[in-house]
C-alpha cells in the first residue's frame, strides 16, 4: 500500500514558467526577445521530442527557439561549425547541443566551442569547473530540476541529510552530487563498481536515481521515510518507466517523484528559466 507523498513535478514546473513569463514580458518591453539555438542531429529521436517540447513551451512564453538540424552523417567539425555559428550570432543568447551525441563524435570538443556565457545546459568545462567550485553560473537543467524538487515544502530539510546519488554521469549524477553538497547534504555517489550498493543506498535519507535502468531501485534499497527522486526515463513496452520501482518503493519512501510527471517537466521549465537568465546577463 502506498504511503509516500507523491511529488508531482507539473505544478512545480508551472510555477517556474509563470515567473519566467513575467521576466520575458519585462525583457520584451526593453525590446529584447530571449533566443536559444538548439543543435540537433537529424536522427536523434529523443532529442527531437525534447526539442519539440521545449519549443512549444518557449513559444507560449515568448522565447524564441532556433532549431539547427545537422546531418546524421555530420562530423565533429560540422557540429563545431554549427555551434560556432550560434556563438557568433548576436541575436542568440543561449545554446543547447542535444546530448547524448553518437559515439564517433568528440562531445568534449563540441562542448568547448560553446561560449560559456551562452552555455545554457552547463556543458562547457568552464561552467563545470564553476559548479565544482560551488559558484554555479549555468547548471545542467536536469540536475537543477532535481534540486528544485528537493526544495519543495513536502521534502524534509537537506541540511545535514545523508544522500545517495546512483549514477555519476557528467550530465546528471555528478552535478546533482555537487549541488547536494553545496546544500550541505552528505553525499555518496554510487556507480556500477559500488560494492554492497543496496546497503549503501539504504543508509540515505535522500536517494537520487540516475542509472538508466528500469526499476533499478527497489524497496530493499530504500530506507523507510526516505525522499526518492527518479531521474530515469526508460522506454519500456510503449511507455516511460523510471529507474525506481514505483509501486514497491511507494510503500516505503516518505516522498517520491513519479515517472512521467516528476523530474521531466521541471527540467524543461528550468531550461527555459536558464535561457532567460542568460538573456538578462547579456549572453
Ligand atoms: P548514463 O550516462 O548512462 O549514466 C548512468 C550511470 O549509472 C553511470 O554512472 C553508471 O555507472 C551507473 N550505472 C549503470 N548501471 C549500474 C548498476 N548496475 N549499478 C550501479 N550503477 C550503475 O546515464 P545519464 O545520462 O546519467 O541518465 C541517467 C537516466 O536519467 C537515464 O534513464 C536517462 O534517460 C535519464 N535522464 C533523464 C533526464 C530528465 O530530464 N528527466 C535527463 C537526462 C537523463 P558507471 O559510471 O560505473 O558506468
Amino acid at each position: 500500500m502506498s504511503q509516500a507523498i507523491i511529488l508531482d513535478g507539473r505544478p512545480v514546473a508551472a510555477a517556474i514558467r509563470s515567473a519566467v513569463r513575467e521576466r520575458v514580458d519585462t525583457l520584451r518591453r526593453r525590446g529584447v526577445q530571449p533566443r536559444c539555438a538548439v543543435v540537433l542531429m537529424e536522427n536523434d529521436e529523443p532529442g527531437r521530442l525534447y526539442t519539440q517540447q521545449i519549443a512549444r513551451q518557449a513559444a507560449d512564453l515568448g522565447i524564441a527557439i532556433d532549431v539547427r538540424i545537422v546531418s546524421a552523417k555530420a562530423s565533429t567539425a560540422d557540429l563545431v561549425a554549427a555551434v560556432a555559428a550560434a556563438v557568433d550570432d548576436p541575436a542568440v543568447h543561449a545554446i543547447l547541443v542535444q546530448r547524448p551525441l553518437p559515439p564517433g563524435l568528440d562531445a568534449a570538443r563540441i562542448s568547448e566551442e560553446i561560449d560559456p556565457r551562452k552555455d545554457v545546459d552547463g556543458a562547457h568545462p568552464y561552467n563545470q569547473g564553476l559548479l565544482m567550485a560551488g559558484e554555479s553560473f549555468c547548471v545542467p537543467a536536469t540536475a537543477a530540476a532535481v534540486m528544485e524538487l528537493l526544495h519543495q515544502p513536502q521534502v524534509p530539510a537537506l541540511d545535514g541529510a545523508r544522500a545517495a546519488v546512483v549514477g555519476r554521469s557528467a550530465v546528471v549524477g555528478r552535478p546533482v552530487a555537487l549541488l547536494l553538497t553545496a546544500a550541505n547534504a552528505t553525499v555518496t555517489i554510487c556507480h556500477s563498481h559500488t560494492r554492497n550498493l543496496e546497503a549503501v543506498v539504504r543508509e540515505a535519507e535522500i536517494v537520487v536515481a540516475a542509472v538508466g535502468r528500469p526499476r533499478f531501485v527497489g524497496s530493499a534499497m530504500v530506507r523507510p521515510g526516505a525522499t526518492v527522486i527518479d531521474v530515469g526515463t526508460n522506454w519500456v513496452d510503449g511507455r516511460f518507466v523510471g529507474d525506481v520501482d514505483f509501486d514497491a518503493v511507494a510503500a516505503v519512501a516518505g516522498v517520491m517523484t513519479p515517472v512521467p510527471g516528476g523530474v521531466g517537466p521541471v527540467t524543461t521549465a528550468v531550461l527555459l528559466r536558464s535561457i532567460v537568465d542568460l538573456t538578462e546577463r547579456g549572453g
